[in-house]
């Protein structure tokens, strides 16, 4: 049979009526076997995530201040809901153990993972699913690195021999057995690491938009549904600020080339975006998504005979690794180098940098660009057709908006421009609808 495993995010388990949706949802299906939830998220009547309660709960307790008011918070949140939806399980005993833990120094994670757990065991008891704890399934190193190997061993033979269960999202242990978490949005990771373990046919991520859009719909009205995206593209759209999936979690169904199909909650009935390792029988534009960020800086540098000069890129780099600064990118032409760095990252040395690069460089100038946005146009089949390029440019330009930096990646399917800060809204919507009206 079929198996799917369904992560449903925040705002689809904020209260007692989203989490009837959820059920119903579950199931709808009967091979939605694996179900890994978040932490109740923020609805109408709750404007504060419970994981974020958690955090400021731990906080309180730990600089001596009073608590009480957030751990009414929590607790009502969760008995709201068990009485809702006339629960048995005993979130009582299991609100104050929690409570009884953080006092006695369990610390951060361990806070913030309650919000998963104690989810799970009402939403386990709803469904009549088992419980799996994920600090049983899920585990990390000594160094706090994500154990892949030891979680696909253990959590796979966990889920073959369980018909249906629920697996809390966002956490799981150390060697030493302390909670975990991941970054934020982690669930995301956690329901992904359950479909590789139980080689899923599919990785349902359920959220509280049907999909995925070519660009953020607050900046772009009207945006373009995407129906189909691949994992690379997804990629390189979550790193230039897409939000719909944590970036992380496309590297355990990578693996195994699950797909994955974000779908929404409140609007069952929409197929979503499927996002797949390659797109087959595709007939949509040749650029998947646009996405971008404010606030880059670019130290642009010209030297005459640049690209003869041995070791001249590594000394420029090497002055920026000297202050700890990743840089973003770095598009080159023959006699000049531009490196891309991020405003916050770079503004407290940028001066330090710049006389470094003239000193060991010996450069014609050095110029800085501040306040630049970037802005990504990705799409894997922009190798392949012809006048993209010219249809990007030819959008900025009509809408009379001054590029300041071109990169094409070399994937070849993703082209970055940057242009000033107060250009980025006007230049998303240029090459959105270009693309979308145009192809
Ligand atoms: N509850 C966690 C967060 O708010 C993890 C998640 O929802 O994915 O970040």
């Amino acid at each position: 049979m079929e198996i799917r495993v369904a992560k449903f995010g925040g705002t689809s388990l904020a209260d007692s009526v989203q989490i009837a949706k959820v059920k119903d949802i579950i199931f709808s299906d009967p091979s939605r076997r694996y179900v890994v939830p978040s932490a109740p998220g923020k609805s109408e009547k709750y404007q504060i995530k419970v994981t974020d309660l958690l955090y400021a709960l731990e906080d309180a307790i730990e600089k001596g201040e009073d608590y009480t008011e957030s751990y009414d918070l929590i607790y009502s949140r969760f008995t709201d809901i068990k009485r809702d939806l006339d629960l048995k399980v005993d979130i009582e005993s299991e609100l104050e153990e929690v409570l009884k833990n953080l006092l006695d120094g369990a610390g951060a994670d361990y806070a913030a993972s309650r919000g998963e757990y104690l989810n799970g065991l009402l939403l386990a008891d709803y469904l009549g699913y088992e419980f799996i704890d994920a600090a049983e399934v899920v585990f990390f190193d000594k160094r706090g690195k994500y154990d892949e190997k030891k979680t696909e061993k253990v959590l796979s033979e966990r889920l073959a021999a369980t018909e249906r269960a629920v697996i809390p999202g966002f956490y799981g242990s150390m060697p030493n057995g302390a909670i975990k978490t991941f970054s934020r949005g982690g669930s995301d990771i956690t329901g992904a690491i359950v479909a590789a373990a139980a080689r899923a046919d599919l990785y349902e991520n359920w959220t509280d938009v049907s999909g995925f859009y070519m660009a953020d719909p607050r900046i772009v009205k009207n945006a373009k549904k995407v129906k189909t995206v691949t994992y690379r593209e997804l990629r390189e759209l979550s790193y230039m600020g897409a939000s719909v999936l944590h970036e992380d979690s496309i590297f355990p169904v990578y693996k195994y080339a699950i797909p994955i199909n974000v779908r929404n909650t409140n609007e069952p009935s929409a197929a979503g975006t499927m996002i797949t390792p390659t797109i087959e029988d595709y007939d949509g534009p040749p650029v998947t998504g646009i996405a971008g960020k404010k606030n880059f800086t670019i130290i642009s540098i010209e030297k005459n005979g640049m690209n003869a000069e041995l070791g001249f890129g590594r000394r420029v780099l090497a002055c920026i690794e000297k202050y700890g600064i990743p840089f973003e990118h770095m598009p080159s032409s023959i006699d000049s180098l531009c490196v891309v760095l991020e405003d916050a990252k770079a503004k407290d040395n940028i001066n330090d940098i710049v006389d470094d690069i003239h000193r060991t460089c010996e450069p014609d100038s050095v110029e800085i660009v501040r306040d630049l946005a970037l802005i990504a146009t990705v799409g894997k089949r922009m190798r392949s057709s012809i006048g993209c390029a010219a249809t990007l440019f030819g959008a900025i330009a009509k809408a009379n908006i001054n590029v300041r930096m071109i990169d094409q990646g070399s994937s070849e399917m993703n082209i970055i421009i940057g242009v000033k800060n107060e250009d980025f809204e006007r230049t998303m919507v240029a090459i959105h609808d270009a693309f979308a009206n145009e192809f």
